[in-house]
């Protein structure tokens, strides 16, 4: 049954239709419990409680499966808009980007061109930019992107998806890069993925420690209890510097655990989504965990 409601609302987030419907949507269904607004000014007041309470963020201004040039540029102006704001607001705020976005799909050297502008801007400024993974077919372009922008900044990360057999090696080869770790949030094949869930949580706590022994900064992307616990008693035995790290986490999801570890002196990033492209985004979440449906009707219906 869990499956059957994971690849439901999977699908539904991969529906080109219904995405580009919920833009004229406005906001609905409940997605301000896990989006922060539509505008700029709207997740400039998240980022700044969230900065009060010692907590830093990344900041996503939703969009994917671009597929004309027009839409892809005006994603990397609202992307240049928002790092001026960053650095005008001077908040403790990096950038998540997606490259379906900024055209990835229409020409990759175009992508690059944008992400190339977009990084320029953000090294003027020390801003750091994370590319997210998106699913398995655009995983080779996404790091050959990387590839090639990593030959003139220095201050781009990527994701590595513990579902994916290749994660270690591919981040082998990433060991001087910044990375998040993440478990992984599309449907993919058995042939490319582990299928179930122990698998894909034995991965992710292998590469969290083999980054956290190695020399460069990496972001533990989970809201999984298990797995923050393990790695916190790995890092007191190995006596890990907690400047080493940081835990993630996404924005409207366990709050209480978000400020406990801030307050424990542990780094911890809020990724905060906002935007008015934010139906793919949605129902990946609520493809993770049938509660957050819950927590969306209850809210939708009951107040
Ligand atoms: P799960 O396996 O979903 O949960 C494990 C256990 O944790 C649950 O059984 C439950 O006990 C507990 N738990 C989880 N959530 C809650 C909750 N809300 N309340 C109470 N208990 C809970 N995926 C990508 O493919 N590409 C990306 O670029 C990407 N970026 C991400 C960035 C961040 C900061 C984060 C946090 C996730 C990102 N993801 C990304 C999504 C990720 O791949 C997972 O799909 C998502 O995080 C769900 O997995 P989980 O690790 O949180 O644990």
């Amino acid at each position: 049954m869990a499956n059957i409601t994971r690849d439901f609302f999977i699908g539904l987030s991969n529906n080109r239709f219904l995405n580009t419907q919920a833009k004229k949507w406005g906001f609905s269904l409940g997605a301000d419990k896990f989006v922060a607004g539509t505008t700029v000014d709207s997740v400039m007041e998240a980022v700044k409680a969230l900065n009060r309470q010692g907590i830093s963020c990344t900041l996503d201004n939703l969009g994917e499966f671009v597929s004309d040039k027009r839409e892809a540029s005006e994603a990397k102006d609202n992307i240049m808009t928002l790092l001026n704001t960053i650095y005008k607001e001077n908040v403790d705020c990096h950038l998540s980007v997606k490259l379906t976005q900024l055209g990835l799909d229409i020409d990759q050297a175009y992508c690059i061109e944008n992400m190339r502008e977009i990084l320029a801007k953000a090294s003027q400024y020390d801003i750091f930019v994370n590319i997210d993974m998106e699913d398995y077919s655009h995983y080779d372009q996404t790091l050959e992107v990387l590839d090639a922008l990593r030959n003139d900044y220095d201050h781009v990360g990527i994701v590595i998806q513990s579902y994916l057999y290749r994660a270690e090696d591919d981040m082998a080869k990433l060991k001087d890069v910044r990375v998040r770790i993440v478990k992984g949030a599309y449907k993919e094949s058995e042939e490319v993925a582990y299928p179930d869930k122990q698998a894909i949580d034995r991965n992710f706590l292998k590469l969290a420690k083999q980054r956290l022994l190695g020399d460069t900064f990496t972001s533990i992307g989970t809201h999984d209890h298990h797995i923050i616990h393990e790695l916190q008693a790995f890092v007191d035995e190995n006596h890990i510097d907690r400047d080493k790290f940081e835990f993630q986490m996404l924005y409207g999801f366990r709050n209480d655990m978000q400020n406990n570890l801030a307050h424990e002196g542990y780094h911890v990033c809020t990724y905060i989504p906002f935007g008015d492209d934010w139906f793919g985004y949605f129902m990946r979440r609520l493809a993770e965990r049938p509660q957050n449906m819950n927590l969306v009707l209850k809210d939708t219906f009951y107040t």
